[in-house]
């Protein structure tokens, strides 16, 4: 390594310390709350209770890590929650119409928008390019910091465990899903990574905002792309003995 190189890692390696420095700082009291919890869990075996809570309104549910004190939300709470999954759900229909499937995800941070994006593995050629990750990607360009410390991220589908450790190192504050992923949700459905006590960060999950809308998006589009493929078959086979007539 010249000097050159070793002098610009040098800086980034500082860089990175002062990010550090700066988020411990920032967040003192959330990294001491976080050991309280850790204590708490210990007493209560948060194994054979998970903190999941049904609230009153609907089939919204909060968990929060390693917590199973009764939590609810204001009318106003829940209404912000639907108002950034209704965002969520136009991102989702952006990718729906260039043929991805429909998964939108938005961050927000004291009540505004900083990030936004949809799923684009297909068009981009890219297994990350989920929609966690795209808006977390810009968000975090957005207010030119790595950790998104306050921030909620929204999403339409349950995120996967490639998202879920991502949130993780982005510090996000709050995950809020629409739809649960029973083949690869990690935020309680097959794992819940956003929550792992081995981990130096849990995230606050909220479950089930717009759960319907969100669902029946995703089953609409996989019914039809099986129907299109039914079809494109259908035809394939017509033209096939055709040519054999
Ligand atoms: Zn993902």
């Amino acid at each position: 390594m010249n000097d050159q190189n070793s002098n610009s890692l040098s800086a980034s390696l500082t860089k990175e310390q002062k990010h550090a420095e700066e988020h411990q700082q920032d967040s003192s009291g959330e990294l001491k709350r976080q050991s309280e919890e850790r204590d708490l869990a210990i007493e209560s075996e948060p194994s054979k209770h998970d903190g999941s809570l049904s609230l009153h309104d609907n089939a919204i549910q909060i968990k929060r890590p390693f917590q199973d004190a009764c939590e609810t939300f204001t009318s106003e709470e829940i209404e912000q929650h639907k108002h950034w999954m209704k965002h969520a759900l136009t991102l989702a229909d952006k990718a729906e119409l260039i043929g991805e499937v429909p998964v939108g995800a938005c961050v927000v941070l004291n009540g505004e928008l900083i990030g936004e994006g949809y799923n684009t593995p297909i068009t981009d050629n890219d297994p990350s390019a989920h929609a966690e990750l795209r808006a977390v990607k810009a968000a975090a360009s957005q207010v030119q910091n790595y950790r998104l410390v306050d921030a909620t991220l929204y999403v339409t589908l349950e995120p996967c465990s490639m998202c879920a450790g991502m949130l993780v190192h982005a510090r996000v504050k709050r995950v809020v899903f629409g739809a649960k992923d029973a083949k690869t949700g990690a935020a309680g459905s097959v794992m819940n990574l956003l929550q792992h006590s081995a981990l130096n960060h849990q995230i606050e999950i909220v479950s089930g905002v717009l759960a319907d809308e969100c669902a029946h998006k995703l089953s609409d589009f996989f019914r039809k792309r099986r129907k299109e493929i039914k079809a494109a078959k259908k035809a394939k086979k017509l033209e096939e003995n055709g040519e054999s007539d």
